[in-house]
Parts: C-alpha cells; sequence; structure tokens
C-alpha cells in the first residue's frame, strides 16, 4: 500500500496533536513487515504484533479494542493507532516489550551503566500503560541513588546502574517520576538533591524528545524552604561537634581541645562543604587539625549529626513518608 506518507491523520487520544503537515515516517528499528497493528506517535510508525503487546497491558488492550471509526485509519493494511506519546518514548518501551537486542536474563552486571532518558521513559511509559513489572523494575534502578536507607556516604550514591553526578539536574525529573507513580520514598533524597541545584532549578531541562522537564511549583517551594532547613540544620550541627569538649586524656597532642573555635572554623570554611546545604556529606574527614584521636572522635559526632538530620530530611524537605528511619533504614 502506498498510503504510508501523505494521509492527514487525527489522533485517537484526546488532547493529542500530531503535526498533520509532517509525513508519516516508518521507524527504523520498530518496522516489522509481518507486524499487525500500527503506533504512530507524533510522525514516526511503529509495526507491530498486536497480541504481543496486548497480552503485556491491559491499557493497550483496551485502545487495540476501540471500535475503529467508518473509515479506520490503515497503513500498509495494518490499523493503525495513534498515541500521545513521544517517539523516543515509545522506542524505549518498545526494546523492553519486543526485545531484538539487549535481552536480559540477568540485571546489568555492576558498573554496567544504563541511560537515565531510557529509564525515565520506561516509567512513565510503563505507568501509563498499565505494566507494572516493567515499571517495578525500572523503578529499582533509581532506588539505588535515590535510597531510603542511611548511608555515610549519601551523597556518594551516585554509582548505581544510573549514574547521577552532584547537582544533577535530572533530579527534578526523578521527582517528578516518583510523584507520578507514587514512590514516595525516593522524595526525600530527590527533593534534596534538587535543593542542591542553582537556578536550574527553575528551567529544568530538556529531554530527548525535547519536552521540558520542570518541578511543579509546590515542590519547587519545598526545595527552598528545605535549602533554608538545611542549612540552619548544617550550622547547629557543626557547631554541636566542635563546641562539645574533647578529651584531655585521649588528646595524643595535649591541645586538640585547647584550639580557637574562630580559627578552626575558618580553616575548614576553606572546604565548600563545611556548613552548606550540602548537610549529607561528611567534611570532617578533609580536616587534619586535630590529632588522630580527637579526629576519630569528632567523625563520630559527625555521623551522629548527620543521621539526625538524615531522620529529620522528610521533614526538611516538606514530605511524610511512612516508615521513614524505621528499622533497617536508619542504618
Ligand atoms: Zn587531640
Amino acid at each position: 500500500m502506498a498510503d504510508d506518507g501523505s494521509r492527514k491523520r487525527q489522533r485517537l487520544e484526546t488532547g493529542a496533536a500530531t503535526d498533520a503537515s509532517l509525513e508519516i515516517q516508518r521507524d527504523e528499528e520498530f518496522w516489522f513487515r509481518d507486524g499487525s497493528i500500527v503506533l504512530i506517535a507524533r510522525n514516526i510508525a511503529f509495526r507491530v504484533y498486536q497480541g504481543l503487546i496486548a497480552e503485556q497491558s491491559d491499557i493497550f488492550r483496551d485502545l487495540f479494542a476501540v471500535p475503529q471509526p467508518m473509515n479506520p485509519d490503515m497503513m500498509d493494511d495494518c490499523p493503525a493507532v495513534h498515541l500521545s506519546d513521544s517517539p523516543e518514548d515509545l522506542r524505549h518501551l518498545l526494546r523492553v516489550l519486543l526485545p531484538s537486542q539487549n535481552r536480559y536474563f540477568l540485571k546489568p552486571l555492576k558498573g554496567e551503566s544504563i541511560d537515565f532518558a531510557e529509564v525515565s521513559a520506561i516509567i512513565r511509559l510503563a505507568h501509563k500503560y498499565g505494566i507494572q513489572d516493567v515499571q517495578d523494575q525500572a523503578l529499582s534502578y533509581l532506588k539505588i541513588s535515590f535510597t531510603d536507607k542511611f548511608s555515610d556516604h549519601i551523597d556518594d550514591h551516585h554509582e548505581g546502574p544510573v549514574a547521577f553526578e552532584l547537582n544533577d539536574v535530572r533530579a527534578i525529573a526523578v521527582v517528578n517520576l516518583a510523584r507520578l507513580v507514587g514512590a514516595d520514598s525516593m522524595l526525600p533524597v530527590a527533593l534534596y538533591r534538587c535543593s542542591q541545584l542553582g537556578s536550574e532549578i527553575i528551567h529544568g531541562f530538556s529531554r530527548e524528545d525535547g519536552t521540558r522537564e520542570q518541578l511543579t511549583a509546590d515542590d519547587l517551594g519545598r526545595c527552598i524552604n528545605g535549602k533554608m532547613a538545611l542549612v540552619r540544620a548544617s550550622v547547629m550541627a557543626a557547631f554541636r561537634i566542635l563546641l562539645a569538649p574533647l578529651s584531655a586524656e585521649a588528646c595524643m597532642d595535649g591541645h586538640c581541645g585547647r584550639k580557637d573555635l574562630a580559627h578552626v572554623l575558618d580553616d575548614l570554611a576553606q572546604d565548600d562543604d563545611l556548613i552548606t546545604y550540602r548537610v549529607l556529606t561528611p567534611w570532617l574527614p578533609e580536616c587534619d587539625m586535630f590529632c588522630k584521636n580527637c579526629h576519630d572522635t569528632l567523625l563520630s559526632r559527625d555521623l551522629k549529626e548527620r543521621r539526625n538530620i538524615w531522620l529529620q530530611l522528610p521533614s526538611f524537605m516538606g514530605v511524610a513518608v511512612e516508615g521513614w528511619g524505621g528499622a533497617g533504614r536508619a542504618n
């Protein structure tokens, strides 16, 4: 059939907007010659297997079952269904539902990274199309970095399968994904990471399909309030760590406890991590002003303070998380 290009098509889904002025192109990756249905996302057509897709998603099954209008949309003798998703997102989902490569029996080996855009698209579309097990798998990768378990080095959790750097603007997308699927346990760390951002917290970033990822006004407000709460907590923690007396007997130098606090703070302030909103990052390990024993004492105070801040993190970030800091979570 030669009607694959120029026909103007109306979208099946409410609110969808095909640019009818563009020709519909066959997707290079998902165009099976014996496919039985054509999914059209924007101006890209995917010819796939109706039964295989419907079997994995009740939403798709219902969508395919919608009675076609008098002149059903056809493409290459297959019924064509218009979706409101971007072709980039749909391609990521189809790679999971109809894998022709990268088939996983076991999850990726340690050290193997997964593209965030892929994880994000799969969570959003698996949620939309009711493919719970796929959604859970994709979320589990994010939960390694956006944990609800206290770690001595919470900010080092960017070595998970989805790489996140500190000040990574994609934390905005993680907040939105957690909101979308109700993964509340990810919100405290995701909002905490957003609160570390500069002005990009307002503008967000562009997804690979060109759409903009931004925080809602409410979550933006939570990050602004959270940042102030974090700075306050950080200052209080630093004073509690440094002001409590050090044991003169344990001190190897004999004068750690007599150091001038203003001088100590001034020296530590050279380190960006001291008394900032990045309060979960340990800063004392870099400090070399104290003897080994006194330094160890300060480190244990620092750990205690950060653990305490961790317990309050949901409250600082303006969210409620059931069971936060409960058994198995505070350590
Ligand atoms: Zn000492």
